[in-house]
């Protein structure tokens, strides 16, 4: 993309319109719905909004106070050594290239010790085959927990370019003590074992640093509840890789390289994949399929399509247009954040070499 068309995009953006409208076979123009901010924030936007309302709404509308909230971190296992290089002011233990690393190393962060003997196509299948992981997961926490429970859980990028979950557990009605029930998730999570539902003979475990905190009965911890879907729903608009290329250096540009090249030579998307000439988006976001949040059917009685069903009737009444979504309840970005948004994108390369930053 050109730099003309940055500063459109931002212009649009600041306009809170769609950046991308696309007509229907009836001949409506719809908003395009995308996930990614680098493709169209004001979708992106909505979409966060409308997750940030369901989630909420399944942590605020437990109403029958006997709820306990798990917060659970699932990892990816490991494909190789990566360097261990702490965040400012934080200490870790020596690293293992030899290195004792500190944050003026962060380049090196998430890139593979030996590049040569990292496993890069195993890293992308994993990315693919994630949910089915998380699938078996949640069957097996139905087996193990003797409450019923709901949840909700939001991927996010590593470093290293491999997918990791947030989850927010809503256990119903607490009939065993908290350390219990924090071990038991733990040694549920893992010994699940999930088989690849496309590559044959291969299956998937959860990475040894999974982590566990339940977040209490008490008013407060609806809060502690709601500050931590904050966090993570904030991973769900950054876009694919962009973590993985936040240092420009040549090691981490050859780390990505190499996993797209992964995702795209050396990965079946599907068990039907056409091989080099899939046009597959797996194959363009490092194996990830497109769903970045997801809830259990009883997580909340809110629903996507019933905030959209609201913005088109609100837009119908102030705008006197049905076809346009309208913003309702989408805070409105300043010229200035569109504008940083898209300095992101140049600078990280998501729009290739060429033109100047906005
Ligand atoms: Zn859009
Ligand atoms: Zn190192
Ligand atoms: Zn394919």
């Amino acid at each position: 993309m050109v730099a003309a068309e940055q500063v459109a995009l931002a212009r649009v953006v600041a306009r809170r319109k769609c950046a991308r409208k696309v007509m229907t076979a009836s001949g409506e123009m719809v908003n395009c719905g995308s996930r990614s901010f680098l493709t169209c924030p004001k979708c992106a936007r909505v979409y966060r909004r409308d997750w940030q309302a369901i989630l909420s709404d399944g942590v605020r509308g437990a109403g029958s106070g006997r709820e306990v909230f798990v917060l659970l971190t699932l990892t990816a296992p490991s494909f190789g050594k990566v360097h261990r290089v702490p965040k400012a002011g934080r200490s870790v233990s020596r690293c293992a290239c030899g290195r004792q690393h500190s944050e003026r190393d962060r380049v090196l962060r998430g890139v593979p010790v030996s590049p040569g003997s990292y496993d890069y196509a195993a890293q992308a299948a994993f990315n693919r085959d994630m949910g089915q992981l998380w699938r078996f997961s949640q069957i097996a926490l139905h087996r193990a927990l003797p409450d019923r429970f709901e949840v909700a859980a939001v991927r996010e990028w590593q470093a290293r370019g491999v997918l990791h979950m947030h989850c927010l557990i809503r256990v119903e009605g607490m009939s065993m003590p908290r350390a219990s029930l924090v071990s038991l998730i733990e040694q549920t999570c893992a010994g699940v074992v999930a088989p690849s539902p496309i590559d044959e003979g291969r299956s998937w475990r959860w990475g040894r640093q999974s982590d566990v905190q339940v977040v209490g009965l008490d008013g407060g911890s609806a809060r502690k509840a709601i500050a931590y879907l904050g966090k993570i729903l904030g991973y769900v608009v950054k876009d694919l890789g962009i973590e993985a290329v936040e240092n420009r250096s040549a090691e981490a540009t050859a780390h990505v390289e190499a996993l797209h090249t992964a995702a795209r030579d050396d990965m079946a998307c599907t068990k039907e994949c056409a091989g080099r000439s899939c046009g597959h988006r797996r194959h363009r976001s490092l194996g990830a399929g497109s769903h970045s949040v997801s809830r259990s059917k009883e997580w909340s009685v809110l629903r996507r399509k019933t905030l959209k069903e609201q913005r088109r009737v609100w837009a119908k009444e102030h705008l006197g247009d049905a076809s346009c979504e309208g913003d309702r309840g989408v805070e409105s970005m300043s010229f200035a954040e569109a504008l940083a948004i898209h300095r992101e994108a140049f600078l990280t390369g998501v729009y290739g070499s060429g033109g100047s930053v906005p």
